[in-house]
């Protein structure tokens, strides 16, 4: 069986060593680069599956990188989990944006990048659904083709641009989304969405859900996310 192939882009080493000892024991193939010029050669030129990339590194630092990967005629589809200090949020927000898939906040345990590197690249080998196709999650059913949703057998009276943002959340759940991606998502057109009335309609989706209000995580800072 071919083994995946994480790149990991970190300049402490005792971090970066951390890291590869995790995946390798996970059966990953591992390669390691100690700055943002390395890291970028290294996923062009390597083809990992996924990528594990630091915000702060010498020179070109991760969101460079990020934009780099990400934007362009040669963008890479290749999943990115940042690795961010406590208290970067919005260094996050801004890598979100750019294009990375997930990010996971320092000091980390092995056990949780591991989660998010298998998400990743259960997300890659994922067949995209149809955009039509009705979903379940939790005690959630969504139907697109339809605009229907139920809790449970109890229909739920959703505006159309709540709709949007729960049949969006639910698709992809465990993953954040920061309030930009959820308006460029959803451009109601209802009335203007903006990153601030974003709140307004969680609130509003939370009210409806009642008892399962917390499906819709907050995550400070970021954005928001169904629940895994
Ligand atoms: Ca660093």
């Amino acid at each position: 069986m071919a083994k995946e192939h994480i790149l990991v882009v970190e300049d402490e080493e005792d971090i970066q060593e951390l890291i590869r000892y995790n995946l390798q024991r996970e059966g990953y193939q591992v390669t390691c680069a100690s700055s943002g010029e390395a890291g970028l050669e290294a996923a062009r030129s390597g083809r990992p599956d996924v990528i594990i990339l630091d915000i702060m590194l010498p020179g070109m630092n991760g969101l460079d990188v990020c934009r780099d990967l990400k934007s362009g005629p040669n963008a890479l589809p290749t999943p990115v989990i940042i690795l961010s200090a406590r208290g970067e949020e919005t260094d996050v927000v801004t890598g979100l944006e750019l294009g990375a898939d997930d990010y996971v906040t320092k000091p980390f345990s092995p056990k949780i990048l591991i989660a998010r590197v298998r998400a990743a690249l259960r997300r890659t080998t994922h067949v995209e659904l149809n955009p039509q196709d009705p979903l379940s999650i939790h005690e959630l059913k969504i139907n697109p083709g339809k605009h229907e949703a139920f809790l449970g057998e109890e229909p739920l009276v959703l505006t159309a641009t709540e709709f949007r943002i729960l049949h969006f959340l639910s698709k992809h759940p465990g993953w954040v989304f920061t309030r930009k991606q959820i308006v460029d998502t959803v451009h109601g057109d209802d009335y203007p969405v903006t990153e601030r009335s974003i709140d307004v309609q969680i609130a509003g989706l939370r009210r409806k859900l009642g008892e399962m209000a917390d499906y819709i995580e907050t995550v400070r800072g970021i954005g928001y996310r169904m629940k895994e």
